[in-house]
């Protein structure tokens, strides 16, 4: 923890700085750019039956998008307004009406037929449904039924048969504790949430070298540092006002680095709209690119950290911060003789880069007295996700980049929800204030007044998989509780998850609109519980943004739907109906205030949140940096360098290493079928132009990219994609994912994989002879059971 607070937003110069200027040619015109006003006015029409809530949404609200955080219209990064067409695309969802007439109650076969996109366009889901098993329609059920069925079944299973899972957009931190609470208190540790597929990996390695699990610094921190590499992470697209802490960061001399396989158009360049200059005539945001494979960044970053030791060698101290190694960091020695150790060859090989630029990078780095390292999926979603973060923490210990002004560790957040879900014990591996660790088992044990249970819970795609288990065994996941999360569109092969929700007794699905996972059958029932946005929610609710400060976000008053109810008072009215008596005991909380009060009791970190009421309230856990004077949170005050072997990733020389990317979407919901930045479509499969020519492919043509795990039917859009990679956009590719192969210490799924790219015709010519198809009964890679990364004991699947 450190000591200083945050200075508070800092000011934009007035004058212009042609110099960075993407093109004198006002309003990027002829070129392919994100159309902000033309999105402004649609969000106008798109709410134009409930304006002035929507406009007191965003005026008063913390933006339910991404996690950069903003509390109305500002923010504590800079003066002036924040707002951003991903917030505007997501205000919909709190608008909208009730879905209307009959189409709840419309044949399933209906309904599913419709989009993801179609289902959240019929309006909010205004009151509880149940669909038993042989019915053809949901009907219309009482809060007490749909609760007293659910309480039933709670109470007829092992608690190791039933899970909890809770997304991340929109959800606060009074939701995300009372549902650990509620789960604990019901006997089962299969709580996990989205940071499952996102961050985990970053928390993970962040804990395992440096003790926290946080962003180590500020966006403020951004503004004036010697460099800030993007790892894997397109802030353009998916936090997009972070474009103008880029843009402030640029007018100080900032440079701006991008590690990623492909050369992202909205990081090159990007129309900023509330910055007069850059919205007319653009800003290049990225002064340099290094291209490296998919699966790559490790090799690469040992060419860097082998180069510096190089260097080091001729010259003491010119690569490496010695003073602060000295005094703040183990294990030099032994990620020197790893690295050492390693060839030029395998690093060029495994990174897609040349030597000479590594030690480009190497020597940008070197020279730096300041740098912020900025990551996301890029880096995580990966079998060796934690490795991975695990490298970026060994350059920034090695240049003593931690703990001070213009220097730090960042896991960019995608949600508005996630930094906190963990934090608030949503999570297999977390209590509210600490790891599932003994001491903080016991120390939560006499604040709740109840036993928990000791067992290691499960990583929500392990609790997927044990639905599939044989019926009477004791870990078969009889009962799903999921607080949104559509997993048909967010986990790799839907068909295996499919099979998964189908075979799950009882499934409840909460949420405020309808996806298509609800739409799946259950064995026994599925049931819908409407709930209310945070907006809505009675006494307000705080999310945690990236960078730890806690907003508040108030009630706001307009429109209410039906009968939708608190999130966090579903959990309550759930642990009361289960264990009437007990719960009156333990359970009593019953308002947002007093959980707040309670949460700053169960997690000290977030003292002061109880002080939170009023519009704009806030603070930030942690104080401007974490391990503040380069002093971690580790047993002896020291981070720990860790020697981190590559991958070995060996495609096939005709195979292609594939990943997914983001286009006009918050997280799986869809919003435009161009991405803005690329003018790619969804269907397009992004490939380096000389990788196209070899194959003899033309831009536009059909193409079928397979694998033994699934097939993509899509066109070939040349761009500048690394050589041997390949982008598709995010969640179609997930066809091509393995199921059940994870990261083994934070347990994200794996989302890239080997696959070969055809012509359609050529495809379907051959396919019967040469190409095995995918089948059900298929054996898939084994799938490795993850361990905790923080002391825990692996989730086990065969218990
Ligand atoms: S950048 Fe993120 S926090 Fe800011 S308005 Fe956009 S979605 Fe919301």
């Amino acid at each position: 923890m450190g000591k200083t607070k945050h200075g508070g937003p800092m000011r934009l110069p007035k004058t212009p700085k042609p110099g960075l200027w993407v093109s004198p040619v006002p309003l990027g015109l002829g070129k392919v750019k994100p159309h902000h006003i033309y999105d402004t006015l649609k969000t106008v029409w798109r709410n134009r039956d409930n304006l002035p809530y929507a406009y007191r949404i965003l005026t008063r609200g913390v933006c339910d998008g991404c996690a950069l955080g903003v509390s109305g219209l500002r923010d504590r990064t800079l003066v002036g307004p924040h707002l951003c067409t991903t917030r505007l695309n997501l205000l919909r969802l709190n608008t909208a009406p009730a879905i209307q007439g009959d189409v709840l109650t419309a044949d399933i076969d209906e309904l599913r037929r419709m989009t993801s996109a179609e289902l959240r366009e019929l309006g909010r889901l205004p009151y509880p449904m149940i669909r038993e098993r042989g019915e053809r329609r949901f009907r219309r059920v009482t809060w007490d039924e749909a609760m007293d069925r659910i309480a039933a079944k709670f109470r007829a299973i092992d608690p190791k048969q039933a899970a909890f899972y809770l997304t991340a957009r929109g959800l606060t931190n009074e939701t995300y504790y009372m549902a650990a609470k509620t789960a604990r208190f019901l006997g089962t540790n299969h709580i996990d949430n989205a940071s499952r597929i996102c961050h985990s990996p970053s928390k993970t390695a962040l804990k395992r070298s440096l003790g926290i699990g946080a962003s180590s610094c500020s966006y403020t921190d951004w503004i004036g540092t010697d460099v800030l590499v993007f790892w894997g992470s397109v802030v353009a697209n998916n936090q997009p006002v972070s474009t103008k802490y880029i843009y402030a960061a640029k007018r100080q001399g900032t440079k701006v680095i991008v590690v990623n396989p492909y050369r992202e158009p909205a990081m090159d360049g990007y129309w900023i709209p509330s910055i007069p200059e850059s919205a007319l005539f653009g800003t290049k945001l990225a002064d340099d690119w290094y291209q490296v494979n998919i699966g790559g960044d490790i090799d690469f970053m040992n060419g860097v950290m082998k180069h510096w030791f190089e260097m080091e060698k001729r010259e003491p101290g010119s690569a490496l911060d010695l003073a602060f190694i000295s005094k703040h960091v183990n294990g030099l020695e032994e990620l020197r003789a790893h690295v050492e150790g390693l060839s030029w060859d395998g690093i060029e090989r495994g990174s897609g880069l040349p030597r000479e630029r590594i030690a480009a990078f190497a020597g940008l780095l070197a020279r730096a007295r300041s740098g912020v390292f900025v990551w996301s999926m890029g880096l995580t979603q990966h079998r060796f996700g934690t490795d991975n973060v695990t490298q970026v923490i060994n350059l920034a210990l090695l240049r003593g980049f931690l703990g001070r002004a213009k220097c730090g560790l960042m896991p960019i957040r995608g949600h508005s929800g996630v930094q906190g879900s963990s934090e608030m014990g949503a999570d297999p591996f977390s209590l509210p204030g600490g790891d599932f660790d003994p001491a903080t088992i016991e120390r939560i044990e006499k604040l709740w007044g109840f036993e928990l249970p000791k067992w290691q819970g499960d990583i929500v795609g392990v609790t997927l998989e044990n639905a599939l288990l044989p019926d009477g065994h004791g870990r078969r996941l009889r009962l799903f509780y999921t607080s949104g999360g559509n997993f048909l569109e967010t986990m790799p092969n839907p068909d295996r998850i499919r099979q998964s929700l189908e075979n799950i007794e009882l499934r409840v699905h909460q949420d405020i609109i309808l996806n298509t996972s609800m739409l799946a059958d259950a064995r026994e029932a599925v049931i819908l519980l409407p709930a209310k946005t945070r907006y809505e929610q009675e006494g307000g609710g705080t999310s945690t943004s990236t960078e730890r400060m806690v907003y508040f976000s108030p009630e706001i008053p307009g429109p209410r739907i039906g009968e939708a109810r608190e999130e966090w008072r579903i959990f309550l009215d759930l642990a009361r109906r289960v264990k009437p008596e007990e719960a009156a005991r333990v359970m009593k909380a019953e308002t947002a205030e007093a959980i707040r009060a309670e949460i700053a009791l169960a997690a000290p970190n977030y003292d002061g949140i109880q002080d939170l009421a009023k519009q704009g309230d806030f603070f930030q856990w942690g104080g401007m940096w974490l391990c503040e004077g380069g002093v971690c949170p580790t047993p002896d005050g020291r981070g720990r360098l860790i020697p981190i072997a590559s991958p070995g990733i060996r495609r096939s020389e005709d195979a292609f290493m594939a990943t997914t990317r983001r286009g006009k979407q918050f997280n799986s919901m869809v919003y435009g079928e161009v991405d803005p930045s690329s003018g790619a479509l969804r269907e397009d499969v992004l490939m380096n132009p000389d990788d196209a020519a070899e194959l003899g492919i033309a831009d536009g043509e059909a193409v079928v990219v397979h694998n033994r795990f699934g097939r993509f039917y899509g066109r070939l859009r040349t761009a500048p994609v690394a050589r041997g990679n390949l982008e598709l956009f995010w969640p179609e590719g997930n066809v091509l994912f393995p199921s059940g192969v994870y990261e083994p210490h934070a347990g994200i799924p794996e989302y890239n994989t080997e696959v070969r790219v055809e012509k359609a015709d050529v495809f379907y010519a051959r396919k019967d002879r040469k190409y095995r198809t995918k089948e059900a009964d298929e054996p898939e890679e084994a799938p490795a059971a993850p361990s905790a990364g923080t002391g825990a004991e692996p989730p086990c699947r065969t218990e």
